[in-house]
C-alpha cells in the first residue's frame, strides 16, 4: 500500500486524492461482486462457444484474396452466432464500424416502400444520415424507404400507445437502441427490450426486430437476441472486440436476415462466400476472448467515476446507485474549465500520447466546440479508455471503457487530481 502510495504520487496522485478514492471503493464491494459473477458467466459461455466450435490454430492462419474457403473466418462466425444464440453471424473485418454494420443490416432488409420505425426516439447521431433523418446522399430515405419515430414518455419509459398507433401494414423493421449513446434518456436492460420486443411483435408478428447493441455486450448474462431480437448489431471497436479488434463489425441474427446482410456487404450471389481474414483472426478470437472482463473492469470504471464525483455535487447518468446497461458515465461537470481538467486527467494517465493535452476544437459535423481524451492503442477505440463531450452546458463528459479495471480507476483518480489541482474541487 505505502509502495502504491509512493508510486502513484510520483505520476501526480496525491494521498488525498486516493484515500477519497478508497472510502468510495469500499463501499462498492458488493456491486463489484456482482460484475465479476457477470463476467464469470459471460466469459465461460465464450470458452464454452469456442470448444464447441473446435477452435484451434488453424483458425488463426492469415487468408488473402478473394478469401474463399476461409476456415478461421467461417468457425469465428459460427462462435458468435453460438454466444448470442443466434442462427447466423456475420463478423468481418470488411466491416469498417458499428454504423457500416447497421446501415448494413438496415439496408439489407428494407425495401423500397418500406418503412423503418424507432419506438425508442432518436437513433444514435450517425444513424440518423443512414436513416435520411438529417438529409444524405445514399440515406434510406433516398431509396424509398420511409421513418417513422415514436419517443419514450417524459419518464423514459416506452410509450405503447403510440408505438401501437405508429405500426401499420407498411412497417418492416423496428430498430431499438439499446444504449443511451450519448442522449440523456436512461439504458434499456435486455428485459425492457424483450418486453418492448414482444409487444411490437404481438402487434405484428412478422415484423423484423433490430437491436443496436453497441455498449451493450457483456454487460448482463443476456443479449437481446436472447429476448426476440431477430438481428444484434454492434462494433469491435467497443465491447466484443476486447480491445484487441483493429477493426470490424458484426451482425447476429436469423439466418434469413443475416444471409441479406451478407449479399448487402458483398455482393448478391457471393454473401459469406469471400472476404479474406486478412491475418486479423487471432486479435479477433482474443479479443471476443477477453471481452467479458474488458466490460467488466470498463462498468467498474463508470461506477467508480460515478461514485467518487456524484458525492462532490456533480451530477452523474448513470447515478452512483442504479443498476447499469452500458459502460458509459456522464458527468456533468458545469464549466469548460472541468471539463478540460477531467479529460486532462484521462490523457495523463493513458498508456498512450500521455504527454499530449486535450483542447476543444471545432469538430467537423458539431455545433459546439468538443474536448476529447484518448490515448488508446487502437486509433479512437471507446473500449479503451476514453472522455468526450461537447463544450455546453451542463459541460457533460461522457466517460467511458478502461481495458483493465486498474487502469480506469487510474484514470478516473488522475481526473479528479486535475479538478483539485484546478481548484474546482475541494476534498
Ligand atoms: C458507437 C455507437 C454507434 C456507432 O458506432 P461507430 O463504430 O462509432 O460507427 C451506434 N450506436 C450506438 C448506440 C453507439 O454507441
Amino acid at each position: 500500500m505505502e509502495q502504491l502510495l509512493e508510486l502513484y504520487n510520483t505520476m501526480g496522485i496525491s494521498p488525498a486524492v486516493y484515500n477519497y478514492g478508497e472510502e468510495a471503493l469500499a463501499r462498492l464491494q458488493d456491486r463489484f461482486a456482482v460484475i465479476d459473477q457477470i463476467a464469470e458467466h459471460n466469459q465461460a459461455k465464450v470458452i464454452s462457444a469456442m470448444q464447441k466450435n473446435r477452435v484451434s490454430a488453424a483458425c488463426f492462419a492469415a487468408t488473402t484474396g478473394y478469401g474463399y474457403d476461409d476456415v478461421g473466418r467461417d468457425n469465428l462466425e459460427r462462435v458468435y452466432a453460438d454466444v448470442f444464440h443466434t442462427e447466423a453471424a456475420l463478423v468481418r473485418p470488411q466491416i469498417t464500424c458499428g454504423t457500416h454494420a447497421l446501415t448494413v443490416a438496415l439496408s439489407a432488409n428494407l425495401l423500397p416502400g418500406d418503412e423503418l420505425l424507432s419506438p425508442v426516439g432518436l437513433p444514435y447521431d450517425t444513424l440518423q444520415e443512414v436513416i435520411g433523418i438529417r438529409p444524405s446522399p445514399c440515406s434510406l430515405a433516398e431509396y424509398g424507404v420511409a421513418y417513422r419515430q415514436v419517443d419514450l414518455l417524459a419518464d423514459g419509459t416506452f410509450d405503447y400507445d403510440g408505438i401501437r398507433a405508429a405500426i401499420n401494414e407498411k412497417t418492416k423493421l423496428v430498430t431499438i437502441q439499446r444504449s443511451k449513446g450519448y442522449a440523456t434518456r436512461p439504458t434499456f436492460s435486455v428485459k425492457q427490450i424483450g418486453e418492448l420486443i414482444a409487444f411490437c411483435k404481438s402487434i405484428k408478428p412478422d415484423v423484423i426486430v433490430m437491436v443496436d447493441n453497441c455498449y451493450g455486450e457483456f454487460v448482463e448474462t443476456i443479449e437481446p437476441s436472447d429476448v426476440g431480437a431477430d438481428m444484434v448489431v454492434g462494433s469491435l471497436i467497443k465491447n466484443p472486440g476486447g480491445g484487441l479488434a483493429p477493426i470490424g463489425g458484426y451482425i447476429c441474427g436469423t439466418k434469413q436476415c443475416v444471409d441479406r446482410c451478407a449479399y448487402r456487404l458483398s455482393a448478391p450471389g457471393l454473401g459469406q462466400e469471400v472476404g479474406a481474414n486478412l491475418g486479423l483472426m487471432t486479435s479477433l478470437y482474443q479479443g471476443f476472448f477477453l471481452a467479458p472482463t474488458v466490460v467488466a473492469g470498463a462498468e467498474k470504471g463508470a461506477i467508480f467515476a460515478a461514485n467518487l464525483y456524484e458525492p462532490l455535487g456533480f451530477r452523474c447518468v448513470p447515478n452512483a446507485t442504479e443498476s447499469r446497461h452500458d459502460i458509459i458515465q456522464a458527468v456533468e461537470l458545469g464549466s469548460e474549465e472541468g471539463m478540460i481538467a477531467f479529460c486532462k486527467g484521462i490523457q495523463a494517465a493513458a498508456p498512450v500520447d500521455s504527454f499530449a493535452t486535450p483542447l476543444p476544437w471545432d469538430m467537423p459535423g458539431y455545433n459546439d466546440k468538443v474536448i476529447m481524451a484518448a490515448g488508446a492503442f487502437v486509433q479512437g477505440s471507446s473500449i479503451e479508455l476514453s472522455a468526450d463531450g461537447p463544450i455546453r452546458p451542463p459541460y457533460a463528459v461522457y466517460f467511458q471503457g478502461g481495458l483493465t479495471w486498474c487502469h480506469a480507476k487510474l484514470g478516473i483518480l488522475m481526473s479528479l487530481q486535475k479538478m483539485v489541482d484546478a481548484g474546482l474541487v475541494k476534498l
